[in-house]
């Protein structure tokens, strides 16, 4: 299978430059400027091994440019569980109209996927993906105290309310797990089995307030994690990051040869990016702590939080116009490695539920991450190669992914063509996430993804002239 790209516009070292990009079998054959189809053809047909590379479509991007497809590393697709608010397939086809290739999803899922079976069973559910995908484990309590007095009273109603759904998963776990009465235990042997998949990066911990047993309160735990998982993501508050860094710090100073990665979640605070800015001038963690910010965190603080209501509540929450600030100037600085949307879809009921306490954090953001991007690039606070490196090319290394991230010969053809110049409002109706809003509805953004490709496979394709958006039935793949 073959496919043409003329005259796109890509960015080496920030300088534009016009070129066709070739691709074949899904891999970036060739990327040069007027690739001659016919003399290649004749070439081909000589050439026995290529039999059966018919042309099949040729792409006009003629004022579009060619960016690798964004990946992001932190979604949450909602499968199984909650597949009110979203499922792979929805997540996916935001993904595409958001020039998004490459997912990885989340393991809070009702169950969470903290054991091999719930792994399996979302790979399977994840076969309806649209782009490729992978998954992040999730590390939870398996058994906990019943009267031990050593225990903060806390930690007691976080038992009793995890106690009702945690009864069949402890029996699941049980075989693999042991389970010693008086002592909080963790799925740490699962949690090492995972990282034998290919499909899974990272171990996802949640220190600090989430619901159930994903919550993680005992920092000793990090430890043996470290000793077991290529890479422990973490979702943590400000409150609890210094020590984290210093139990890494000390972790990698004592075990040398360990090459095991630390990935801060979403920073939203001017405390955390220093902290981490301090921490990574550490010449034996520097190349191995890592962290992430959203596009939420990117483009809004707290004045407009308010202005947005319960819609912008969000875990770690928006804060000020300085810590916003500070994310930017740690974006400029390298300290901040990735941009990640933490899509986490709600449905418009939810959000708006008249009791306050019940309102669920979150938001979606697959589909608009990119366009908010390249309308930075429009006001001047991006360039198109920021954005490459930010929410391609580094989460790519990042994760290990072979052959992606990059627009280069022999690559995987995960590739989006935007247009930059062209405006577009967001509206809700026309999303393609289930849950049919986004907290910047009604904006206007100069950067519209006009086709993405998956693969070398085309996903979706959006017609300015008439606003259609097409989607193409195609299969993403699991990440190896
Ligand atoms: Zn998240």
């Amino acid at each position: 299978m073959r496919l043409l790209i003329k005259n796109a516009t890509i960015f080496e070292k920030n300088k534009p430059l016009q070129t066709d990009i070739l691709i074949e079998d899904g891999v970036i054959a060739k990327i040069e400027p007027n690739i001659n189809l016919k003399a290649d053809k004749s070439k081909a047909d000589k050439n026995k091994n290529t039999k059966g590379n018919n042309i099949i479509k040729t792409i006009d991007a003629t004022g579009l440019t060619a960016l690798p497809g964004m990946i992001d590393l932190h979604v949450h697709c909602r499968e199984p569980g909650a597949t009110h608010k979203e499922d792979f397939l929805t997540a996916s086809h935001a993904a595409v109209a958001g020039g998004i290739t490459t997912f990885f999803d989340m393991p809070n899922n009702s169950p969470p996927t903290s054991t091999l079976a719930a792994l399996e069973e979302k790979r399977n559910l994840a076969k309806k993906s649209v782009v490729n995908y992978g998954f992040n484990f999730g590390l939870v309590k398996t058994s906990e105290a019943i009267a031990t007095n050593d225990l903060k009273s806390d930690k007691k109603i976080q038992h009793k309310k995890s106690k009702k759904s945690k009864g069949k998963k402890a029996s699941a776990d049980a075989k693999t797990d042991k389970i010693s009465k008086g002592k909080i235990t963790y799925n740490l042997e699962e949690a090492k089995e995972s990282q034998k998949y290919k499909c899974v990066k990272a171990v996802k911990v949640y220190l600090g307030q989430t619901t159930g047993n994903l919550m993680i309160d005992d920092l000793k735990v990090l430890e043996h994690l470290f000793l077991t998982t290529k890479m422990v993501m973490l979702h943590i508050e400000d409150d609890k990051l210094e020590e984290v860094l210093e139990l890494f710090s000390n972790y990698c100073k004592k075990n040398t040869s360990s090459k095991t990665m630390l990935y801060i979640c979403h920073v939203n605070s001017k405390k955390m990016v220093e902290l981490i800015k301090k921490y990574k001038k550490q010449k034996h963690i520097e190349d191995r702590l890592f962290c992430e910010v959203t596009p939420h965190h990117l483009f809004l603080n707290n004045e407009d939080a308010k202005m947005l209501g319960r819609l912008a509540y969000v875990k770690p929450l928006i804060l000020t116009k300085d810590d916003q600030k500070a994310l930017w100037r740690a974006l400029e600085d390298g300290t901040i490695d990735v941009i990640a949307t933490d899509h986490a879809p709600h449905t418009l009921e939810e959000k708006n539920n008249p009791d306050i306490t019940k309102v669920p954090a979150g938001m979606p953001g697959l589909e608009t991450a990119l366009p908010l991007l390249l309308n930075a690039v429009h006001e001047g606070q991006l360039t198109v190669n920021d954005i490459t490196k930010l929410y391609s090319t580094n989460p790519a290394k990042i994760f290990g992914l072979k052959k992606k991230g990059r627009l280069k010969e022999g690559f995987d053809a995960d590739i989006v063509l935007v247009q930059q110049k062209l405006k577009k409002r967001i509206i809700n109706d026309n999303l393609l996430t289930k849950c049919k809003w986004n907290a910047f509805s009604n904006k206007e953004l100069f950067g519209v993804p006009v086709y993405t490709l998956v693969n070398g496979n085309l996903a979706y394709e959006y017609d300015k002239f008439t606003d259609k958006k097409t989607l193409h039935d195609i299969q993403g793949r699991e990440i190896e």
